[in-house]
């Protein structure tokens, strides 16, 4: 069990930044991710899209923001718990109770949601029978590639991450890649160099196929796929792979006793609790008359939401407000001589 003034769910630029403005005041927090790096949408989504309206930033990618965010956390000491999804928030007298989805549990009077649109999930197989070999057999992310050295591997996707998982691979293990489609959606070099192995029998490559079925006891003995034009193929594999791409859901937020509307939750904007006393919502997730989903609302929401915390982390002291730049305490906290 974790003990923490302040837990903040979803590792976004909303939830970056109000790690820091906790760390700031002298709050411990932790922070939880469902995916496996931080940055929210801004990494996953759009992280070579540039972004024209961070306060005195003109311009810088998803990915640049992140890393600056991730800099300027540098001076404290933020643990990440990274592919966790926060299952369970419930009361426990004082505190709330909170649980992963892997069983880490937190006890904190404070807990920040900074879902965004919800928890980013892996579009999965269609077909039944994969449920029943996933994360021993089937994957939809590679979190231990040593696993399939000399294996045979078959991946599904035509985007970047199947393709740059098709090329890595294919170093160790004998790799199928199968495509429903004819065209790819990856960058061209990654593509080319696919190619490339496939020409010289290095890579097997099956386009308009779809998984169709999946045939094992305890391990994957083979799939089944099937052509657009009917014909099914019998290919034996040791694993399977798929990267479909991510889809966002609300999911277990939506069962914590929250005001909830249009998936997002309801605050107030003094200090952006929800209905709960302890839990607060910040960034793309609350909602209030004339929110804005952009980045400085969010980092505007954090910033008040930490203060709010420090009420019931520090019961019997007093919040005092501070400057950054003259504050000796806050300097010794940045790790800065005065
Ligand atoms: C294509 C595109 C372009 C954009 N351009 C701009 C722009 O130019 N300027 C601008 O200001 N904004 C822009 N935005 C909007 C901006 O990205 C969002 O406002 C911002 O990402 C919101 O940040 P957030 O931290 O609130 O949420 P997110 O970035 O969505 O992060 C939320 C995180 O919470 C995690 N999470 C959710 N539920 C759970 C759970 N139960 N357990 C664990 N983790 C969980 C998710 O995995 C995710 O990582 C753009 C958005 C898109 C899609």
């Amino acid at each position: 069990m974790i003990n923490t003034d302040a837990l903040i769910i979803g590792a976004g630029p909303t939830g970056l930044f109000t790690a820091h403005q906790l760390k700031l005041i002298g709050l411990s927090c932790e922070v939880v991710d469902n995916l496996d790096k931080v940055g929210g949408q801004c990494i996953e989504l759009y992280p070579d899209k540039p972004i024209y309206d961070i306060p005195a930033v003109p311009e810088c990618t998803g990915e640049e923001l992140t890393n600056n965010l991730i800099k300027q956390l540098k001076p404290f000491d933020i643990k990440f718990h990274l592919n966790e999804r926060v299952d369970e928030v419930k009361r426990d007298n004082n505190n709330w109770f909170v649980k992963t989805n892997n069983d880490k549990i937190f006890l904190t009077p404070n807990v920040i949601i900074a879902g965004g649109v919800g928890s980013f999930e892996p579009r999965k197989f269609s077909p039944k029978e994969c449920e029943k070999f996933e994360n021993k057999y089937l994957f939809y992310a590679v979190k231990d590639k040593k696993i399939f050295e000399g294996k045979t591997v078959t991946i599904f996707g035509g985007g970047d991450s199947a393709l740059d998982w098709a090329v890595e691979l294919s170093k160790n293990s004998k790799v199928n890649l199968v495509h429903r489609r004819d065209e790819f959606r990856g960058a061209e070099s990654t593509v080319n160099k696919m190619k490339e192995l496939v020409n010289s029998e290095r890579m097997n490559l099956f386009t308009k196929y779809q998984l169709n079925n999946v045939r094992g006891s305890d391990q994957i003995q083979s799939i089944d796929l099937k052509h657009d034009d009917g014909q099914t193929k019998n290919l034996e594999t040791d694993y399977v792979l798929g990267f479909f791409g991510l889809i966002m859901q609300l999911g277990p937020i939506a069962e914590w006793g929250l005001n909830i509307d249009k998936k997002t939750i309801s605050v107030d904007t003094k200090n952006f609790e929800t209905n709960q006393k302890g839990i607060y919502a910040v960034g793309d997730i609350c909602s209030y008359p004339g929110k804005l989903k952009l980045i400085l609302s969010g980092f505007h929401e954090g910033a008040l939401a930490a203060r709010a915390c420090f009420k019931l982390a520090r019961p019997n002291e007093k919040y005092r407000f501070e400057f950054t730049t003259t504050s000796s305490k806050l300097l010794k906290r940045l790790g800065k001589k005065e």
